[in-house]
């Protein structure tokens, strides 16, 4: 699972999902959007509107899917709850992951119900450029014991465990940059898939201000 507000996606997420699917060597990653996001601001787009662009940004791609299950749900959009789901579907043996970014990382520790998380699945963390920060003693609370340093002895349990990953892109791409070039009139070309600026502009999305 790589969960996020994917407002919109970008090179950043799509690099990531495919170099971590052939670095831990699995059948497929889930791009979950997250319907309301409880840690932060609710996206300017709509969730189905995030939704269609992920699909068609991933269209054609068979190791990576999009994931409605979160806008079916009411409330915040937990990932411990995501993740109980998946582990209901896919039994208490397969292995599960959920990917996050360092950037995310460094807040886990506050996340809803962060102790479930690990009940139902590995987290993996994606290294980010600037991801120097020391980590909140909350999260070392949450993560102690659980850390571990290969992927074989990662993908040896199917939950639990916790490991720091260095794809071999990393793309200082944000979501946010994105939305602010965008804001602007600027070009976004070459940060996201063409399929997917031809998207926003066909549905007007994050149309430039005007004065
Ligand atoms: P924003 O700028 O709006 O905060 P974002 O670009 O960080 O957005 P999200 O949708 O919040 O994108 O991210 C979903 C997940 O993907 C998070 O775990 C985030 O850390 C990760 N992620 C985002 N951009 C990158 C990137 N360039 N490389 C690796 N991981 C990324």
């Amino acid at each position: 699972m790589l969960g996020g507000t994917f407002d919109p996606i970008h090179h950043g997420h799509l690099r990531s999902a495919i170099e971590l699917r052939e670095a831990l060597g699995l059948d497929h990653v889930r791009l979950i959007p997250c319907h309301q996001p409880p840690h932060r601001e609710a996206p300017g787009v709509s969730s189905e509107e995030r939704l269609a662009m992920l699909e068609v940004a991933i269209a054609g791609e068979p190791g990576l899917m999009a994931d409605d299950r979160e806008l079916f749900r009411e409330g915040p959009s937990y990932s411990a709850d995501t993740l109980a789901s998946l582990r209901a579907e896919y039994g208490p043996q397969a292995r599960l992951v959920m990917a996050i970014g360092h950037d995310a990382f460094l807040k886990l520790g506050e996340w809803h119900a962060a102790e479930r998380l690990f009940d139902d699945a590995h987290v993996v963390v994606i290294e980010r450029p600037d991801h120097d920060a020391p980590l909140p003693p909350a999260l070392e609370a949450l993560i102690a014991g659980r850390e571990v340093e290969t992927v074989q002895a990662l993908m040896a349990r199917p939950g639990g465990q916790l490991l720091r990953l260095s794809l071999p892109t990393r793309m200082a791409i944000s979501a946010t940059f994105v939305r602010e070039r965008l804001a602007l009139g600027d070009s976004v070309r070459y940060l996201l898939p063409e399929t997917v600026i031809r998207h926003i502009e066909a549905h007007d999305l994050y149309r430039p201000q005007s004065e």
